[in-house]
């Protein structure tokens, strides 16, 4: 093919390429940069494989790739210094090849184009998207090659014929379309390049750096390089401190503050994958910041929805992952059942099961201080994945309502001898709010029992999980009974009371309680200078009814009134008064039920303020 001047109709059966691709891709179209720059690159690469096998091919020094623009005559382009193309590649590579596999790839995913990830294969006819016209002005490295220059308007036809261009490599140049201005911006482009380009293999310039002189900021000598070649991931951990980590988190979320972990992520087999995964402080869970993992392949941004590639637990985690093994041009459900996703995911939650389990062992005292903003993550991770939760039950922590942090096994250890029941079940006892559940808090430690703090948005979730995994367990919060029936070790003799009686009791104390509750009156032999009135939430309505209302929706339960069990204690001497006078209006009766009340923190507005008076009344008497 040495004809001077050729024209030719590229090889696609479609009749026009350009106005399909346009369209389907029109919400993506600012990848063409990155395919530009990605092509740019890897000829680049190419160049600098065949220099440091002694091929002859010139200059393989510092090479860079140079992004230019002219924002009035809206013009860009992207020049290499790599390998080239002589006309006969050229014709092969964009003629026929790139052409054909546009085709191709626009005929198999009509369908479901608006769903595939990663756009790549279209490449360099990406360019198309944002451009009336592009041309490739390219000289092979190869010796004896001649400059050709290619050129096509964005109909099925292109021109090809001897360039002009006297050094090696390849610049693209697009004249943007109408439709496109806004890439004829710099500010537009910087973008862009800070998005796709930060860490591709080789220097990418756009434009000089800027430094303020005399009040204005004014354009150096130096190029402006807007990436960073070498990444912390793709190093290795040895050769990385602490600070590095730290900065380049920084880097990629300049608004976060520092993270406590950190996990390096390098393999090569079975597949390849290297990365850094962080673990962002956590508060709660509604302020976390999903999609904050990016992909890479080989440097080249592909996109920070990771959902399908790791499990949803991480996608809490910060940071970069970067595998050429990750299938790019398919659609999503199709990404689920990859099997080397599959195996990635896998490895990934071993990684972090790994790096906890080290940091549990080794850094105990760090794991400590820093488990209440991590706690989430991980009781999120062992209610999603069963083997991370397998993994979890070794390093998880608990804490208890004075602050000491236990592992699972050794809680168990120091509460078993007093926590037993008579059934033979260890009872965990908990609150979800010290302040609130104060008292009951300090009536189950008088008993000589532990009580754990459970205060994180997922703990109804985490406790009924913990109650099937740990066997011979079970979760009471200390306000679910009286302090010493909550690990009933011995059946109490209930009093003995006929059914009128019951029903009277049932009458007197229900006419004095506040309505809109549901209250279940229960006599008890409690002691005499037990308390006379207790209130109780029963562990199992209260659980349903907190789980229901996280899930969003409102079940069965959530739909049922509060509920609560009012306690008797028939022998202490104010409850034997009160049962003795049965009268309603009593006063005794009245404060006795509003003390109760009180300690429970359900008396409010109208009931508090009378209650106040008529305590003072009693005091002034
Ligand atoms: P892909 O990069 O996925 O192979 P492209 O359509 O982007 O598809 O490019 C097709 C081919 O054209 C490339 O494989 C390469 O051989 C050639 N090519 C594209 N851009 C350049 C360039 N800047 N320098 C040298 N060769 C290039």
């Amino acid at each position: 093919m040495a004809t001077k001047s050729l024209k030719g109709q590229i090889g696609v059966t479609t009749d026009n390429i350009f106005p399909v691709i346009k369209q389907f891709l029109y919400s993506d179209k600012e990848i063409f940069l990155r395919e530009l720059v990605a092509n740019a690159v890897d000829a680049t690469r190419k160049l600098q494989a065949l220099a440091q096998s002694g091929e002859p091919v010139g200059p393989a020094e510092d090479l860079k790739v140079r992004v230019e623009l002219d924002e009035k005559k809206k013009v860009l382009s992207i020049t290499d210094s790599g390998i080239g193309m002589t006309e006969e590649e050229v014709d092969k590579y964009i003629n026929q090849i790139a052409f054909s596999s546009a085709g191709e790839f626009l005929d198999k995913y009509k369908d479901q184009i608006g769903s595939i990830i990663g756009h790549f294969g279209l490449g360099f006819y990406s360019a198309f998207m944002v451009s009336k016209k592009v041309t490739i002005d390219t000289l092979s490295w190869k010796e004896g090659a001649k400059a050709v220059k290619w050129s096509c308007d964005g109909s099925p036809e292109y021109s090809i014929e001897e360039g002009k261009r006297t050094e090696r490599g390849t610049t693209v140049t697009l004249y943007l379309d109408d439709d496109s201005e806004e890439y004829a911006a710099k500010g537009r482009i910087e973008q862009l390049l800070g998005k796709y380009c930060k860490f591709m293999p080789v220097p990418v310039v756009f434009g000089k750096k800027t430094e303020w002189k005399d009040g204005k900021s004014v354009e150096t000598d130096e190029d402006n390089v807007v990436n960073d070649i070498e990444p912390i991931w793709t190093k290795s951990p040895a050769e990385l401190k602490d600070e590095d980590y730290l900065k380049f988190y920084h880097a990629l979320y300049p608004m976060d503050e520092d993270p406590m972990f950190w996990i390096h992520l390098n393999v090569d087999y079975p597949f390849t994958l290297t990365g850094v995964l962080y673990f962002p402080r956590i508060k709660e869970r509604m302020a976390i910041d999903k999609n904050k993992i990016q992909l890479y392949c080989n440097q080249m941004f592909v996109t920070d929805h990771v959902d399908n590639i790791v499990p949803d637990f991480l996608t809490l985690l910060h940071g970069v992952i970067d595998s050429p093994d990750i299938p790019l041009n398919v659609s999503r459900s199709y990404l689920q059942s990859d099997a080397n996703v599959k195996k990635i995911s896998t490895y990934i939650t071993k990684k972090v099961a790994d790096r906890l389990e080290e940091i549990f062992k080794e850094q105990r005292s760090q794991l400590e201080e820093k488990w209440d903003n991590i706690k989430l993550f991980i009781e999120y991770g062992m209610l999603s994945d069963e083997k991370f939760c397998e993994r979890a039950m070794e390093f998880a922590l608990m804490k208890n309502t004075d602050g000491k942090y236990f592992s699972l096994a050794d809680y168990r250890t120091a509460i078993e001898p007093a926590q037993t029941d008579k059934d033979k079940k260890v009872v965990y006892l908990y609150a979800t709010d010290t302040e609130g559940q104060y008292a009951y808090i300090e009536a189950a430690k008088n008993q000589g029992y532990d009580v754990l703090l459970m205060d994180c948005d997922l703990d109804s979730h985490f406790v009924n999980l913990l109650e099937s995994k740990l066997g011979d367990a079970r979760f009471a919060r200390v306000d679910s009974d009286s302090a010493d029936r909550l690990i009933p070790k011995e059946e109490k003799l209930k009093p003995e009371m006929s059914d009128d009686d019951k029903k009277a009791l049932d009458e007197l104390f229900k006419a004095v309680l506040p309505e809109g509750t549901d209250w279940m009156v229960q006599a008890e032999n409690l002691g005499e200078t037990a308390a006379p009135i207790l209130i109780t939430r029963s562990e199992f309505m209260r659980r349903y009814r907190e789980m229901s209302s996280l899930g969003g929706g409102m079940n069965f339960y959530g739909t049922l009134p509060e509920s609560y069990n009012l306690v008797v204690n028939m022998e202490n001497p104010v409850i034997a008064k009160i049962w003795e006078e049965r009268d309603k209006d009593s006063a005794l009766l009245h404060q006795a039920v509003d003390l109760a009340l009180l300690g429970s923190g359900l008396l409010k507005g109208k009931a508090l303020a009378e209650f106040i008076s008529r305590s003072q009344e009693l005091l002034g008497k």
